[in-house]
């Protein structure tokens, strides 16, 4: 059984909601909201749990606050398929139960869109990632955490002596996240290698087109019939012979397990938590530098954040590529100099900006 554990950010709530004339079951977590109100996804999955709920809304607290918004950290999942054709029901009955929790404003995450943000809004009128027509600027669609890991790419790749012209790339996932940093990091000469979805994985070591594999997932959702490519398992994405690896899907994908086998010099946690804190540090042992989720994938919660402070695009990539850029120079360096993790160094700055927070409001 799974043991709440709680530290000196949080989490403040956790809710586990349950609608009994519908049977929907969802869990709500707002770890921290002394910055602000707590912004953090709406992931809809039959396997989503408490305690992955409670390990997301912590990230959302270090993300928000290293970037310097006026937010702090919370995350909900809905315990259900995503692919349900009642979902506008069950998002809508979620949305009304949530409608009195002020201090949590939810965003698009695995298993909901903009169009799932507009009919929360609409039910309680507050959310992020809304569609263009309830202006909203749509992170997604324009691929704001993708644009924000090449960023972070071009910060992070002197530090392990990669070129990112001609630099090496395989993704897992090839959803929102995957897509936009296989085509940003493309548009800077990075070669596509490898990529995989839930059918499998695709690689090639001379190169995919980013294009045809785009056109090839929207078609056919999913990547697996590339006919430049040789198909595997989902599970050998990890073990590519590449520069640049970016888990962009799952938790926890990295783990002790397959750390051992990873060639990439360098990881972009493109995905929230997807290496696990074990393997972290082996990574680390092994000299692969591995730049955390919350400092590389801000793209998306920098976007929501600036459009509920009624800012508009260009502003808002404008916001993602110099926070991302400033932080991940800040954090290389402190983890150089104190010889620490990456994640380690971030946590510490991060933390200080939220206890501060905390001291002045008197938590
Ligand atoms: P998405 O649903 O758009 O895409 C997920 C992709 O992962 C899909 O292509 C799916 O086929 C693939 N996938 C799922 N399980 C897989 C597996 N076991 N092996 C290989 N591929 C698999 O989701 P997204 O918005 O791209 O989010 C991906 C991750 O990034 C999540 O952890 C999310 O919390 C995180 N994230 C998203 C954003 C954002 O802006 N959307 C921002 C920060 C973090």
């Amino acid at each position: 059984m799974f043991e709440i554990s709680y530290d000196e950010l949080g989490p403040s709530k956790i809710l586990h909601l349950y609608s009994a004339k519908r049977g929907i079951k969802a869990i709500v977590v707002v770890d921290n909201a002394a910055l602000g109100p707590a912004v953090g996804g709406v992931r809809v999955s039959a396997s989503i749990t408490t305690e992955e709920v409670i390990r997301l809304a912590r990230t959302m607290t270090l993300k928000s606050s290293i970037a310097g918004l006026p937010h702090g950290g919370g995350k909900a999942g809905i315990i259900a398929d995503p692919k349900d054709p009642k979902k506008e029901e069950y998002i809508r009955i979620f949305s009304r139960m949530i409608k009195d929790l002020n201090d949590y404003i939810p965003g698009p995450d695995m298993g909901t869109d903009e169009k799932a943000m507009a009919w929360v809004y609409d039910e309680i009128g507050r959310a992020t990632g809304l569609p263009e027509e309830m202006g909203g600027i749509p992170l997604d669609k324009l691929g704001a955490t993708g644009f924000g890991l090449a960023e972070c790419a071009e910060v992070a790749c002197p530090y392990v002596g990669v070129e990112l012209k001609g630099a090496r790339i395989a993704i897992q996932g090839f959803g929102s996240v995957g897509k936009a940093a296989a085509k940003f990091l493309s548009m800077r000469g990075a070669i596509i290698v490898a990529v995989s979805d839930t059918k499998g994985c695709v690689y090639n070591p001379y190169g995919m087109d980013f294009k045809e594999l785009s056109e090839l997932k929207q078609s056919t959702g999913s990547i697996i019939n590339y006919q430049k490519g040789k198909a595997a398992d989902c599970e050998e994405v990890f073990s590519q012979d590449c520069d640049i690896l970016i888990p962009a899907a799952t938790p926890d994908v990295i783990n002790l397990h397959n750390a051992r086998n990873v060639k990439a010099r360098l990881i972009l946690q493109g995905a929230n938590i997807p290496v696990t804190r074990e393997a972290e540090e082996l990574l680390h042992k092994k000299g692969i530098l591995s730049v955390p989720d919350f400092i590389a994938n801000a793209g998306g919660v920098i976007m929501a954040a600036m459009e509920y402070a009624g800012r508009v695009e260009k502003e808002a990539f404008d916001a993602i590529s110099l926070k991302i850029k400033t932080n991940t120079g800040l954090i290389l360096e402190r983890s150089k100099h104190k010889n620490i993790l990456p994640r380690h160094a971030a946590e510490e700055i991060a933390k200080e900006r939220v206890l501060k927070a905390m001291d002045y409001r008197g938590y």
